[in-house]
């Protein structure tokens, strides 16, 4: 199927095809005939499924057609700065052959600028939801020419705890207007939402509810928590990985990450919401064009990140909200390509990993953990004096407690068929990020 088969107006299909799109993604196929029908639509699909197009290509049009107005005719909401500057974004390369104003708001940054742009005029408004309601407070926006609203990772919105917000955006808008919603994962929360919002809507969804992308190789290694800088940093540099995010629960745990995977001369960033905007920027940028190798992230940060064909994620502590495991592993494997994610599990992270699994309706595979070399400033303190091993028995062995790696190939866990997704595709998927669009 083509773009042109979908209704779209040329000037859209001929920035699509400038993308090097060729042909819809499923949810494209799906929503963009739905959503040119006027129809409210409630979508599952997680990032990395071509969703953003999905709902922009219809907005774009249904805005070039309709009457132009000084005010917003559509809002897009996002729960992060970072997904409303790349909704923004690829919105403005979508529509560059029509006339549509595109905008986007979001807090961390001077509000005066965007007061300025708001006032020259915007059709297609982008907003995270506590910048709207300061504009709005403001009256620097005005929404009630609104006749599209989206709301994008609904699930991703509540977790953060927008639910008043969005109430209050909701009592900004006309009645009469069509509504989009996307969402990852689906939760009693969810529904309720969407009863509430979405009129007899057409509900489309790409992949099985809760379910990972199926391209994602996916492992568990067991690792005590104070072994688990040292796998990763084994892991990093054994596996000549050129391109990691990590996922930490904290961001005070994402900065000393960083800060120990440098020490150990792997080039390392920290992206977490006490960063400013500007060094959330250069932190995904280097890791974009690979003057970064690992970026350390907390999960509000690293949701929407747009990195294609992301090679490996590694959960370094496992969420709290087993959904999160969907959302952070949806980062690799994005629109056609493959991934492997690792979660390393503590001996305390049992019950989060059941639960993850309970989700996900199937066991995730535990590996051999490989050999790996613990430096000697952070070995715990030797046990007391022990008697030596009776004869003919054999000290256990440890994963993680050796003083000097092993040769190559004769660690028992460093066989090819437990290195995770191994060097060669690491080293493919650096090449193809390299020469990836965007
Ligand atoms: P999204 O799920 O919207 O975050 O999109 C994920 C990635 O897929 C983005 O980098 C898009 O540029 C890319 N993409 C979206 N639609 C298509 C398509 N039809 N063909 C190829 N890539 C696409």
């Amino acid at each position: 199927m083509a773009f042109t088969e979908l209704g779209l107006a040329p000037e859209l299909s001929r920035a699509v095809a400038e993308q090097g799109y060729e042909t819809p993604t499923p949810i494209q196929m799906q929503a963009i005939p739905a959503v040119i029908a006027g129809r409210d639509v409630l979508a599952g699909a997680q990032t990395g499924t071509g969703k953003t197009a999905a709902f922009v290509l219809p907005l774009l049009q249904a805005l070039a057609q309709a009457p132009a107005a000084r005010t917003p005719r559509a809002l897009v909401l996002t729960p992060t700065r970072e997904l409303a500057a790349q909704v923004a974004e690829s919105a403005r390369q979508y529509g560059r052959h029509t006339r549509t104003r595109i905008s986007v708001v979001f807090g961390g940054v001077s509000i005066n600028p965007q007061i300025d742009a708001l006032r020259t005029g915007c059709d297609l408004l982008v907003a995270t939801p506590g910048r709207l309601l300061d504009l709005a407070g403001q009256r620097a926006v005005d929404l009630r020419e609104v006749r599209h609203f989206v709301l994008d990772e609904a699930d991703r919105m509540l977790d953060m705890g927008f639910i008043h917000a969005i109430r209050q955006v909701l009592k900004l808008l006309p009645e009469r207007r069509q509504n989009l919603m996307f969402s990852a994962t689906y939760s009693d929360d969810i529904r309720d939402l969407a009863t509430r919002l979405l009129r007899d809507p057409v509900t489309v969804e790409v992949a099985p509810r809760n379910a990972t992308a199926d391209r994602v190789e996916q492992r568990v290694y067991r690792v005590p928590k104070e072994n688990k800088r040292h796998l990763l940093a084994h892991l990093i540099l054994d596996g000549g990985w050129q391109q990691v995010l990590v996922f930490t629960r904290t961001k005070h745990g994402a900065n000393r990450l960083a800060e120990q995977l440098a020490a150990g001369g792997i080039a390392t960033a920290a992206i977490h919401g006490n960063k400013s905007q500007n060094a959330r920027v250069r932190a995904l940028s280097e890791f974009k064009t690979g003057k970064v190798t690992a970026l350390v992230a907390t999960e509000v940060a690293a949701r929407g990140l747009d990195i294609k064909e992301l090679p490996f994620v590694v959960n370094y502590e496992l969420p709290n909200v087993p959904e999160d495991y969907v959302h952070r592993i949806g980062r690799t494997a994005r629109a056609g390509g493959a991934g492997c994610a690792i979660s390393l599990v503590g001996p305390d992270e049992a019950g989060l990993l059941k639960d993850i699994e309970r989700l996900l309706r199937r066991s995730l595979p535990v590996a051999a953990t490989p050999e790996f070399t613990v430096s000697a400033e952070s070995r715990p303190a030797p046990p007391p004096a022990a008697p030596p091993p009776a004869r003919g028995s054999q000290p256990k062995h440890h994963a993680g407690r050796r003083e000097t790696p092993a040769p190559k190939g004769r660690s028992p866990g460093m066989a090819e068929h437990s290195r995770p997704c191994g060097r060669s595709f690491a080293s493919r998927s650096a090449r193809r990020f390299g020469s990836s669009r965007g």
